[in-house]
C-alpha cells in the first residue's frame, strides 16, 4: 500500500521566492538573545524529532550555511540518539517545559518548530518569548487568528519568523514563478492543482482534530492554495468549497476529500482538490493566454518535474530541506531580503482555509476571503 511518505517522494512541489512577492514579516531582527555568529553559519535547534524533523536534520548534513546545533524533545531517547549522531553538546538539548531556557544559550540562532499542527501556535510563541528566531512547519496554525497571534509574538520580540514552505526554494517552481512574473504565460487565466494521498494509520494524529486543525486541506491542500497563489501572483478574493466523505468512522474528525475553486481580482480561477483517501493527486496547471506550465509530480519531496509550452523543464533536483535551509540561513546571517515564506505567508494561506471551512459549513455557498 501506498504510504504518505511515497506520496511525498512522488509528487513535488516548488515555490519561488521572488523579489516581488517578498512578504517581510519583521524589522531587522532586534532580539537581544541573538549573538553575532562568527562561524557565519545559522545554528538551528529542532523542536519535534518526528518523521519530518528527522529528514530536515539529514537534509542539513549537506548545508553550507546551516547546522544543527540544538534539539527539543520530551523523549529522552531521541535526545540520546540524535545527540550521538549530530555530536549536540548536552547543554543545548532542551524539553517542551525549559524552552524559555533557550534564551540564554549562544548557540542557538533559530528553532524549528516541527511539532502536528494544532501545537504550532503555543511552541511559535514559546519561541519568540525565548529571542529566538523561529521556522515553523506547514500548516503555520489552526486558523488565521492563531497565526496573527504569531506574527504579532514574533514581532514584538524582533525575531524572524518563517513557514517551512520548502517549494520555495525548489529550482523547477521557482522557474514556473519566474516565467509568470516576466510574462511569459501572458495573462493567467485557470489554474488546477492537486494534492492528496492514502493516510494510514487510523489512530495517528493527522485524523485528530485537537492535534491537526483539520484533515486533507490542512495538510497537503494547503499546497494547492499556495500553488495558486505564487501560480497566479495574485490573493484571492473568494471561495467556494465542497467536501465529500466517504469513510465517516476513520475520518470523524477531520475533513477526508475537498474540492474548492478560488477567484482572483484578475478574474483568473483555481480549482483545487485535496484528499486524504487516494493517491496519485500531486499535479500543478497553469494556463495563461500566451503559455501553460504543468508541474507532475508538483508538491512532493521530488523529483519535481514538469513542461512549459517551451518544452521540457531541465532545472536541478536538488535536496529542498537542504536548499530551503542554506536560503533561510543566508537570508537571516546576510540580512537579505526575506523569501516568500514568512509568516504573513503562512497567514495568507490561513485565510483561504478559513473560508473554505466556511463554504462548507454553509453548503457550498460563495466566501469572501479576508484580507491580510
Ligand atoms: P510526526 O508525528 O512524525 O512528528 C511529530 C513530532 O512532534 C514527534 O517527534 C512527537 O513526539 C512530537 N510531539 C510533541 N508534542 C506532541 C504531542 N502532544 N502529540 C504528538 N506529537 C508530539 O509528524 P511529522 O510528519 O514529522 O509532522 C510534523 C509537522 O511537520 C506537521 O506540522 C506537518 O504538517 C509538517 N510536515 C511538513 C512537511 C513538508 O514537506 N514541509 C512534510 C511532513 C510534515
Amino acid at each position: 500500500m501506498s504510504t504518505r511518505r511515497d506520496f511525498l517522494q512522488n509528487i513535488t512541489l516548488g515555490v519561488g521566492f521572488t523579489a516581488m512577492a517578498q512578504s517581510l514579516i519583521s524589522p531587522a531582527a532586534a532580539s537581544p538573545f541573538i549573538t553575532k555568529n562568527p562561524a557565519q553559519k545559522l545554528r538551528v535547534a529542532i523542536m519535534g524529532l518526528g518523521s519530518y524533523g528527522t529528514r530536515v536534520a539529514e537534509a542539513m548534513e549537506k548545508c553550507q550555511m546551516a547546522e544543527l546545533t540544538g534539539l527539543i524533545t520530551g523523549t529522552p531517547a531521541k535526545a540520546e540518539a540524535w545527540k550521538k549522531k549530530y555530536n549536540i553538546a548536552d547543554k543545548n538539548i532542551y524539553n517542551y517545559s525549559t524552552v524559555s531556557q533557550i534564551r540564554n544559550n549562544p548557540d542557538i540562532d533559530v528553532v524549528y518548530v516541527i511539532t502536528p499542527n494544532s501545537l504550532h501556535h503555543k511552541h511559535v510563541i514559546q519561541v519568540a518569548n525565548a529571542g529566538k528566531h523561529v521556522i515553523c512547519e506547514k500548516p503555520v496554525a489552526d486558523n488565521a487568528k492563531q497565526a496573527r497571534e504569531m506574527i504579532a509574538a514574533c514581532d514584538k520580540a524582533g525575531v524572524k519568523f518563517y513557514v517551512g514552505y520548502r517549494l520555495h526554494f525548489e529550482p523547477h517552481t521557482r522557474e514556473v514563478i519566474r516565467m509568470r512574473e516576466a510574462g511569459e504565460f501572458g495573462k493567467v487565466m485557470y489554474m488546477e492543482n492537486g494534492s492528496g494521498f492514502k493516510i494510514g494509520d487510523p489512530t495517528q494524529w493527522r485524523l485528530k482534530q485537537e492535534l491537526a486543525g483539520g484533515g486533507a486541506l490542512m495538510d497537503v491542500g494547503i499546497y494547492c492554495i499556495n500553488g495558486a497563489r505564487y501560480g497566479t501572483g495574485e490573493e484571492p478574493t473568494w471561495v467556494t468549497a465542497q467536501e465529500v466523505k466517504t469513510d465517516p468512522v476513520k475520518f470523524k474528525e477531520v475533513d477526508e476529500t475537498m474540492t474548492f475553486q478560488l477567484g482572483f481580482p484578475s478574474g483568473a480561477i483555481a480549482n483545487c482538490s485535496t484528499t486524504y483517501n487516494f493517491n496519485g493527486l500531486g499535479s500543478l496547471r497553469l494556463i495563461g493566454d500566451k503559455g501553460f506550465a504543468q508541474l507532475d509530480p508538483a508538491f512532493g519531496y521530488g523529483p519535481i518535474k514538469g513542461r512549459t509550452h517551451k518544452g521540457p523543464l531541465d532545472q536541478p533536483v536538488v535536496t529542498h530541506q537542504t536548499a530551503q535551509m542554506d536560503g533561510l540561513a543566508d537570508c537571516i546571517l546576510n540580512n537579505k531580503p526575506d523569501p516568500n515564506m514568512t509568516g504573513v505567508e503562512g497567514l495568507k494561506d490561513m485565510l483561504v482555509i478559513d473560508a473554505i471551512y466556511e463554504s462548507v459549513r454553509q453548503g457550498g455557498k460563495k466566501i469572501m476571503i479576508k484580507k491580510v
